[in-house]
């Protein structure tokens, strides 16, 4: 195994923990993993692409139905996720596939 896939292996786990103690409400403990995870693939160049609407951008806190609120407005084609922990809103566009594929 080579560094960037140990490094992609560590991401996927800080993010399943990060899930874990956002679920338990350790609201700060999340959010270190989700920074330590950032840190990771901003250091081997990684894209977070899979993660990114998993987290807010702004306070780091993982998504679940507690700490985010998601909308599709399919007038425009966005899906927004509002943190509800800082209030920070993510847009993006939507797609049939992540509809599909969307746990959150
Ligand atoms: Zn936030």
């Amino acid at each position: 195994m080579n560094e960037r896939k140990i490094a992609k292996e560590r991401i996927k786990k800080l993010f399943d923990m990060a899930r874990e103690e956002a679920i338990k409400d350790n609201l700060d403990r999340s959010r270190r993993y989700v920074q330590l995870a950032r840190k990771i693939a901003m250091k081997f160049n990684l894209s977070l692409r899979d993660y990114k609407r998993k987290f807010c951008k702004k306070c780091n806190v993982y998504f679940t139905s507690k700490t985010s609120r998601v909308r599709y407005q399919k007038k425009d084609l966005r899906v927004t996720y509002t943190c509800l922990v800082c209030g920070n809103v993510q847009k993006y566009p939507y797609t049939r596939e992540k509809l599909k594929k969307g746990k959150n």
